[in-house]
């Protein structure tokens, strides 16, 4: 499956980067040091990729794939720009990452919210968004990770696999998937153009019997 995501960084920023990143050597006398981090979110993957511009000798830019977890699942050769496209190959998926430059006198950076901000994406009109924040997820009372069930060893007394727990756990990942795929919905009307206008009452409305349903359904 392809995962595709994008990050905008105003221009002034993109500059500023760059300046470091074109340095023929870096500050060679210190460690290694990272200057800016980027982090990318799929809107229907628990997986990011961060994106760092180091300052080393010479500097470079680390782009790094985590898991659900945060353990790193995938890195790509350094590069020397900080805008371009970031590939990753993991079995059968593929993780795209595009960093392009925002130029303000020429389109706005947008955000748009839904739920009091609980939702909210950030992109250009005609162009890309992302997903900033997303809905709060159901999470292990155990570990504390979304996508838990039973994995952990439960050592804060919750899920100790009786069938209560069994089922609270597959439970709490039916509700999440719900959670994502009103966030997928939402993220396509945004990109598309049809969702523009930022809590927008009747649009939060809808979005709210959605998560009442979900939550109703599967958390009770
Ligand atoms: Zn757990």
């Amino acid at each position: 499956m392809l995962y595709e995501s994008v990050i905008i960084v105003p221009r002034d920023e993109v500059v500023r980067l760059q300046a470091i990143l074109d340095r023929a050597s870096g500050s060679y006398m210190m460690d290694d040091e990272v200057v800016e981090t980027f982090t990318a979110k799929f809107p229907n993957s628990p997986c990011e990729v961060d994106i760092k511009v180091v300052d080393a000798d010479p500097p470079y830019v680390d782009p790094v794939l985590f898991n659900r977890v945060g353990v790193q699942v995938g890195c790509l050769d350094v590069a020397d720009t900080l805008c371009g496209k970031y590939v990753f190959t993991v079995g059968e998926d593929t993780f795209s990452v595009v960093v392009r430059e925002l130029d303000p006198r020429e389109s706005p950076l947008l955000e748009v919210s839904f739920g009091g901000g609980d939702l909210l994406f950030r992109g250009e009109r005609g162009g890309g968004f992302c997903m900033v924040s997303q809905f709060d997820r159901a999470t292990c009372p155990s570990c504390g990770v979304a996508d838990c069930v039973n994995d952990c060893d439960g050592s804060q007394g919750a899920d100790e696999a009786d069938f209560r727990e069994e089922f609270d756990a597959v439970n709490r990942q039916r509700y999440n998937a719900g959670l994502s795929t009103v966030e997928s919905l939402v993220l396509s009307l945004v990109c598309s153009g049809v969702l523009t206008e930022s809590e927008s009452p009747q649009v939060n409305e809808a979005i709210q019997s959605c998560l009442d349903a979900i939550g109703h359904q599967f958390l009770g």
